[in-house]
């Protein structure tokens, strides 16, 4: 099977396949060889490595790791893109493909199984409906990974890594700052896939953290600070975490604890940063009893 990331054996195989694709899967097949080596060497993929891909598609991107790495796990979907996996792969003795839906699989069974629980690689081409809960269950659910690198729409990159103070900054920067270091690789125009999308994107390299940067009593307590205090982006800090309901503290003790803190009671949460929120929940965790 020939080589794919080009034009011409892309068609050649959906040709083949009489393959009709599938909006709702956010099916978008890159074919630039350039986009597709920057992503494997941000990755650092080495033949050490046992990767997890997610959303393989026709199996673009999973030939170019399977060059490189000792292992590849792809995950996808879509039952009719199994037969032509087979056959784009078939040159490969170091790829399983499990057809499934990643949001319903148990990652960590897969990491224990496939490589004896010790750290993956994730990389991935995501469909962008999906980019969000994916990360969140990775870094929530604790699966065994050195770093993900993956594709996604340009604005959510730029909300990965950003810092308070910005309209883009929200739970997801702050769920992400928390668990890992994130790089942007590089920006990716829409000609590089087959169809193309209505977005641009850009990969994105998430290291995750040994420790994470900031010491919290209970993760779940400070996620759940977080998301009050971005719900109602326009109320104070205050009023959103009075609000959520589901903190377990008084509206007094809320702020009794921001004047603890030095913060002004009118203060609202897109102000605040990464350790000052770690502080907040502690505080709050601690005022709870
Ligand atoms: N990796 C390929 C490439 O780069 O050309 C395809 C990328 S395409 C943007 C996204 C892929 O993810 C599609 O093959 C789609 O069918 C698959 N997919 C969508 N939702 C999925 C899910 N919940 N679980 C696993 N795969 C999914």
């Amino acid at each position: 099977m020939a080589t794919l990331g080009n034009t011409k054996n892309t068609i050649e195989v959906l040709q083949k396949y009489n393959f009709n694709f599938q909006k709702k899967f956010g099916q978008n097949f890159l074919i630039d060889g350039n986009i597709l080596d920057k992503i494997v060497d941000a990755a650092e993929i080495t033949e050490e490595d046992c990767v997890l891909e997610i959303g393989p598609g026709i199996g673009t991107m999973t030939q170019y790791l399977a060059e490189r790495a000792r292992r590849v796990i792809a995950v996808e979907i879509d039952k009719n893109l199994i037969p032509i996996l087979q056959d784009t792969l078939s040159s490969y003795n170091n790829v399983t493909v499990i057809n499934e839906d990643i949001l319903k699989v148990d990652i960590n069974r897969i990491v224990e199984e496939q490589n004896g629980g010790r750290p993956i690689k994730v990389v991935a081409n995501l469909p962008y409906y999906i980019t969000t809960p994916i990360i969140m269950a990775l870094f929530e659910n604790h699966v065994a990974l050195q770093s993900i690198t993956i594709m996604v729409q340009k604005e959510v990159a730029d909300r990965m890594q950003v810092g308070p103070g910005t309209k883009d900054y929200g739970a997801l920067s702050l769920a992400v700052q928390y668990y890992a270091h994130p790089e942007i690789v590089v920006r990716v125009p829409a000609s590089c896939f087959m169809p193309r999308p209505n977005v641009d994107s850009t990969v994105i390299r998430l290291t995750r953290y040994e420790k994470p940067p900031v010491e919290v009593e209970d993760e779940a307590y400070l996620f759940a600070v977080i998301r009050a205090s971005f719900n109602q982006r326009r109320k104070t800090l205050v009023n959103g975490l009075t609000n959520a309901g589901n903190l377990g503290v008084s509206k007094e003790k809320i702020m009794e604890v921001l004047e603890q803190m030095g913060l002004p009671l009118t203060i609202r949460g897109e102000t605040l940063t990464l350790e000052q929120f770690a502080e907040l929940s502690n505080r709050l965790l601690e005022a709870r009893g």
